[in-house]
């Protein structure tokens, strides 16, 4: 609402949200696809003239772009506002952060949904110059002012006094993402390389809806998309060293399973 009057440009395999806010607020939404191997090309969006939104790392992808290369994309774009959508940067990103400094255009913002287990709340942030986030609070002022409850406050106070509680966490997710990797690529998937607290792969030995059902009845739940370019793969959401083992054992069962048939 605030960005976006020349329109906005978004990845076509990306947070759902971004496209489905767009055509709420009728902007016109570029949609730009990804390269062949999940990437995003930070030359289609330089000189774009439009808002851009990343989310960096990427969803469901979990790939993500250098401070460099989101620079350029600033950079080239000094009359239009970049979002970077940091929910994910605390699971081994980089954050774009310090270009706030440099760059009036660039706006990040984070979320307590992920890495702060606060999903529920509803509590984000964003990090950017004077003057944008004086148009984020005109807008906010003429809208809904009252859009973050009380309890919810005291929640995300309560997480920022318990720091130590939320790194060891992170730790402990990318320690369960590099094992649930590896073991996947040992059962011959492939597997994109993730800064986030989910994984997104793929194996020719079952399609990528079937073994979301065969989890499915066993109690495992990940997600599967039906989005044409990426119907083959699953999204694991890394969870404790004992899911990942009982994820593990699912799905060499059900792949050795298609093998025998
Ligand atoms: C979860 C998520 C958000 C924000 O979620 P809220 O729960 O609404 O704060 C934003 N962007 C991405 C990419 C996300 O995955």
């Amino acid at each position: 609402m605030a960005f976006s009057q020349d329109g906005a440009a978004v990845a076509d395999i990306t947070y759902g949200f971004y496209e489905v806010f767009a055509e709420l607020h009728g902007i016109d939404a570029k949609v730009i696809p990804l390269k062949e191997d999940f990437s995003i090309c930070p030359d289609d969006y330089k000189g774009i003239n439009r808002a851009v939104f990343i989310a960096n790392p990427n969803a469901p992808t979990g790939m993500s772009l250098t401070v460099e290369e989101i620079e350029d994309i600033v950079k080239t774009n000094p009359n239009n506002v970049v979002v970077i959508d940091e929910a994910y940067v605390d699971f081994g990103g980089t954050s774009a952060v310090e270009l706030v400094k440099k760059y009036d255009n660039i706006l990040v913002v984070m979320t307590y949904s992920k890495s702060r287990s606060l999903a529920g709340g509803r509590l984000g942030f964003s990090i950017g110059s004077k003057e944008l986030t004086a148009d984020l609070r005109k807008i906010k002022y003429s809208t809904n002012p009252y859009n973050i409850n009380r309890l919810t406050l005291l929640a995300g106070e309560a997480c920022l006094n318990d720091e130590k509680y939320y790194s060891d966490n992170c730790k402990k997710i990318i320690e369960n993402r590099e094992y649930t990797t590896a073991e996947l690529v040992k059962l011959g998937f492939e597997v994109l390389p993730s800064k986030t607290n989910f994984i997104f792969a793929r194996t020719d030995k079952i399609d990528g809806e079937k073994l979301y059902k065969e989890l499915k009845k066993n109690g495992i739940l990940v997600r599967h998309f039906t989005k044409e370019r990426i119907k083959d793969y699953i999204r694991v959401t890394i969870g404790t060293r004992e899911q990942m083992e009982a994820f593990i054992a699912e799905v060499k069962r059900i792949t050795e399973g298609e093998a025998a048939k």
